[in-house]
């Protein structure tokens, strides 16, 4: 498996230079992976906190950030209502027809375009995406192509650890001068 500090070389830098939006699938991302359903038939899932924090910093450094998902839950809504996500798009069979929907409505170049999958569903989205990102425990046909593997596993923080990547290189000045 690669290790993400492999991964991190001036190529995936200035990848990360020009990304606007970043894009991410919810189960196996945001969280674990595991859907426990209730006797009400409602789904729980949880989220983490540090995720939240960093999306707040994503938006008022103007990225564009939502959520396009396989599966539909209650818990989703909700939670993308208390982060302020510009979308999330759930139930979505062909994600990659929804990020072009997205790349339209916002004007959004390829490579403007952070995503992360985990999974054989998000393979359509990433052929899409400039900056590809997965959790350390994706399968391995997303793991071959990411160009990000975080440290973290899914809901472990793996949201945090990409836009923290995105954020420090935006903060970075293009040119820097001689001395
Ligand atoms: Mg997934």
């Amino acid at each position: 498996m690669k290790t993400p500090q492999k991964r991190v070389d001036k190529s995936l830098l200035r990848k990360a230079a020009d990304i606007r939006a970043l894009l991410f699938d919810v189960d196996g991302v945001m969280t674990d992976g595991k859907i426990i359903y209730t006797s009400s038939g409602d789904e729980v899932k949880e989220f983490n906190v540090r995720d939240g924090i960093i999306i707040s910093s994503l938006k008022k450094s103007g990225f564009i950030v939502g959520i396009i998902s396989g599966r539909e839950s209650g818990a989703v809504t909700r939670r993308a209502t208390e982060l302020k996500l510009d979308f999330c798009h759930q139930g979505i069979e062909d994600k990659a027809w929804a990020c072009g929907q997205i790349m339209k409505h916002h004007q959004l170049k390829e490579k403007e375009i952070a995503y992360i999958g985990d999974d054989i569903n998000d393979l359509p989205v990433f052929a899409l995406a400039g900056f590809k990102a997965c959790p350390a425990d994706a399968c391995e046909e997303v793991l071959d192509i990411a160009d990000m593997v975080t440290r973290a596993k899914g809901g472990r923080g793996v949201v945090r650890e990409v836009a923290d990547f995105l954020l420090a290189q935006k903060k970075k000045p293009k040119f820097e001068k001689r001395k």
